[in-house]
């Protein structure tokens, strides 16, 4: 499919056009256009891509922490007490079988973080803590996502990107606190079953019991469970955030 095919079905400009303007220009009014949209591209901060998202890159986020102090990326390790990571995009441990990020880390957005810690509170009550599978994800990483597995009931479309991109989702199951085990779900992580949903009837009353748990707490504290993902919720106003391409490396 050609950049002009793609912007036809989803109506989104992207920066592909122009370069394919450029290439009806004669020579030296065509070096002038190429100058001209790199330099205006870079210092807007945007990373290319050919899904018609231009996803923020490190310099225009920093400048947008400056402006509004919710668009920091928080460090959910330091920032919450006692919670658990296995961040498997670390790991070849999977649905691409490869390792996706180079660092095991997991990032929000500051109120994201925040309503997390909340709820991480109110589960110890209850003797249990999060355990964070994944969630700030760069773009890039969605990007890749959908060219391994072509689904977007599973993967998020990179036309869109993920709420995962915008710093406004978390994957998670739940430990116990005094084994560090995982309690009982009706999936693994990123199983692409039906039992998934968490519409699905589960007849084990500890498992309904530990997915019921999970829900109502992330839900009375701002977020929302995903429809076909028992483990992915998302934060409530996410819409207010952008997509950004930022690794983690970036961040430390
Ligand atoms: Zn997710």
């Amino acid at each position: 499919m050609n950049y002009f095919s793609i912007n036809q079905v989803f109506g989104q400009p992207d920066f592909s056009i122009l370069y394919q303007l450029i290439n009806l220009m004669n020579f030296f009014t065509r070096l002038k256009a190429i100058l001209v949209v790199t330099v205006v591209t870079h210092t807007l901060g945007y990373a290319q891509y050919s899904y018609g998202i231009k996803p923020i890159a490190y310099e225009a986020y920093t400048n947008s922490v400056k402006h509004n102090a919710s668009n920091e990326l928080v460090n959910l390790e330091k920032f919450i007490p006692g919670i658990v990571l296995d961040i498997r995009y670390s790991t070849t441990n999977n649905f691409t079988d490869e390792k996706i990020y180079n660092l095991a880390r997991a990032y929000a957005r500051r109120p994201v973080a925040e309503a997390l810690k909340k709820a991480q509170a109110e589960f110890a009550l209850q003797g249990v803590g999060i355990k964070i599978y994944d969630a700030y994800r760069p773009y890039g990483a969605t990007v890749k996502f959908y060219e391994v597995y072509r689904d977007t009931t599973y993967v998020a479309s990179p036309y869109k990107g993920s709420r995962h991109n915008r710093g406004c989702a978390v994957d998670m199951t739940l430990v116990d606190l005094k084994t560090g085990e995982e309690l009982k779900m009706p999936t693994e992580f990123d199983s692409f079953k039906k039992e998934a949903w968490p519409s699905t009837k589960i007849k084990d009353p500890q498992i309904k019991k530990n997915r019921d748990l999970i829900i109502s707490v992330m839900e009375k504290h701002g977020f929302k469970v995903n429809a076909s993902e028992w483990w992915h919720f998302d934060f409530i106003g996410w819409q207010k955030f952008d997509v950004m391409d930022i690794d983690f490396e970036e961040l430390e």
